[in-house]
């Protein structure tokens, strides 16, 4: 079964390039500095809480990130890691908050990330902001971003879920919806299934990064199924910030069984020590997917991509046969 994962042409569709940072750079760039892996990229080790998960994932990638060339580093890295795990198709978002901290330009970030795509990956980014965001600084930025930035696939809202929702954010999600923009929305993470719709109904997106705990409102599920809302899962992330207490009361069985449709990521690699085949492995590991079922949450990531329609077929083609392969295998 591992091998048939790896073997899988794969999609990564939530992931925040700050909490990316390969653990190879550090070593790279401070020898000596860094043990070879710190206790909070151990595979059983989790979170107190947010905000220890936050200073820790802050205080290192301010390290690295000074400028729009440490992205295109860092990215070549991530996309290298990712194509060698038949990545072949990836968004990815960076965080408006870094503008107005580095003083940098946005522009410069997704052209420094764009320069560095490998052949064979398609990337999509996003532009991510809280909800106290929108700064007399950030504010206008935002505005101008969405009505005209070059390469800005999207946007995304990002951040503690426990702050208050200001009128700025419809309005922005809606003008960037207006001018061609994907609206994506993390919420239900530590937040209710309110948030989660809150986000589709208000902010009228159709992709929820987490929305775990949509799973306690039977009426969001339906809403979440009815409008074909994706949600774009990372079960580590989720285990190692304690969003849920043990495998068993992970609700990705209820979302099938509800006809939701979810993709499987990361979020935040540097910090859970997780890649995306690894988050497969504990599908099968934890919650006893099969085969099939792997295959089926590989191809809706294609399925949700911005591709060609001749990509994505030749891709789900291939996982089907992979999939025979397996199958066949095993009888
Ligand atoms: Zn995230």
């Amino acid at each position: 079964m591992d091998r048939f994962i790896e073997s899988l042409p794969k999609t990564e569709t939530h992931l925040h390039i700050e909490g990316a940072i390969p653990w190879e750079l550090f070593e790279l760039r401070f020898p000596g500095e860094f043990p070879k892996v710190p206790e909070f990229r151990m595979p059983d080790f989790r979170y107190d809480d947010f905000q220890q998960f936050e200073k820790i994932l802050i205080s290192h990638a301010l390290r690295v990130i000074k400028c729009p060339d440490d992205y295109a580093e860092v990215a070549k890295m991530l996309f290298a890691k990712q194509l060698s795990q038949n990545i072949s198709y990836v968004e990815l978002s960076f965080h408006a908050g870094m503008i107005e901290f580095l003083k940098i330009r946005g522009e410069d970030i997704i052209q420094a990330i764009r320069s560095v795509v490998p052949d064979g990956l398609d990337v999509r980014i996003f532009m991510g902001m809280s909800r106290d965001s929108y700064t007399s600084f950030l504010g206008p930025l935002l505005e101008e971003a969405v009505e005209n930035w070059e390469g800005l696939y999207g946007i995304d809202l990002h951040g503690p879920e426990d702050l208050p929702t200001k009128d700025w954010m419809p309005r922005l999600w809606s003008i960037a919806h207006a001018n061609g923009r994907i609206l994506k929305a993390h919420a239900g993470e530590f937040g209710s299934a309110q948030n989660v719709k809150w986000a589709v109904e208000k902010l009228g997106v159709k992709r929820i990064q987490h929305g775990i705990h949509a799973s306690s409102d039977e009426t969001v599920l339906d809403l979440l199924a009815e409008k074909g809302v994706v949600l774009d899962l990372c079960p580590i992330s989720n285990y190692k910030l304690r969003v849920f207490d043990n495998w068993d009361d992970y609700p990705i069985r209820k979302f099938l069984k509800k006809g939701i449709r979810f993709t499987i990521s990361t979020d935040d690699p540097f910090s859970f020590g997780n890649c995306l085949n690894d988050e497969y492995k504990y599908l099968v590991r934890y919650m006893d997917f099969s085969a099939s079922e792997i295959a089926e949450i590989a191809k809706t990531g294609f399925d949700t991509a911005d591709l060609q329609d001749y990509q994505k077929k030749e891709s789900m083609n291939q996982i089907d046969h992979l999939l025979s392969l397996e199958e066949g295998n095993r009888l």
